[in-house]
């Protein structure tokens, strides 16, 4: 099965993905993550990708195609994305990716001053990746990671000026992918703002219901 989890920057997608992941024991490709990866090994796509990322901006779509096909392919049992597709290209190539599997979009809604809010409180491990919020999800000690004691860091591109410009961006280019998805008939939506448990277990529930519709056959 592939499950996109697609909504705006600092909605969850991360965090909630990191939580399906174990329960489903589906890998998530966070292309996100994938950037970052290749800016800091400083690879040939990566170097290109940086001050795209920097600004805020989308990379170009050749480059994180060409990352995000490398990193699922061969993965047979399926996985969850998270942050990919973001314009209606991506979603096109996503579809040749895939070739015959079923997929289904979870979109995590929420509203902007919600995710600037978020977002500027959030810190993450530079060791291993952990996710916080300083209020709804902060570390035992202060700025240090408790599954592996690594330094939490602000991302450069979690400061306002920054999530504004993500947010904008989002609006304008990636959001239009919300109605090619509905048109498909694969589009579920969940409140972001909810308890993380609670997000979970929703999305959960709308899987679950969704492949007992294919195993009836209906
Ligand atoms: P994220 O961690 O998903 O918020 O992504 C961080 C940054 O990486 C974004 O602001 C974009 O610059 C870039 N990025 C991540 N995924 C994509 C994508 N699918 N298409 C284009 N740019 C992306």
């Amino acid at each position: 099965m592939v499950l996109i989890l697609f909504g705006a920057p600092g909605v969850g997608k991360g965090t909630v993905g990191t939580h399906l992941s174990k329960n489903l024991n589906i890998p998530l490709i966070s292309s996100g993550d994938i950037l970052r990866r290749n800016v800091k090994e400083e690879t040939e796509l990566g170097n290109r990708a940086k001050s795209f990322m920097e600004k805020g901006a989308l990379v170009p779509d050749e480059i994180i195609i060409k990352m995000v096909k490398e990193e699922v392919s061969g993965l047979k049992k399926g996985f969850i994305l998270d942050g990919f597709p973001r314009t209606l290209n991506q979603a096109e190539e996503l579809e040749m990716i895939m070739s015959n599997s079923s997929y289904q979009v979870i979109h995590l809604e929420a509203q902007d001053n919600f995710l600037i809010k978020r977002l500027s409180e959030r810190r993450i491990c530079k060791n291993c990746g952990a996710i916080y919020h300083l209020v709804n999800i902060p570390p035992e000690r202060e700025g240090i990671c408790d599954c592996c004691r690594g330094p939490l860091y602000q991302r450069e591109d979690d400061q306002e000026k920054v999530v504004k410009e993500r947010l904008s961006v989002f609006h304008s280019e990636t959001k239009p992918i919300v109605n090619y998805y509905r048109k498909k008939g694969v589009l579920k939506s969940v409140d972001g703002s909810l308890p993380l448990q609670k997000i979970v277990n929703l999305i959960k529930e709308k899987i679950d219901h969704d492949s007992d519709k294919e195993q009836k056959g209906n």
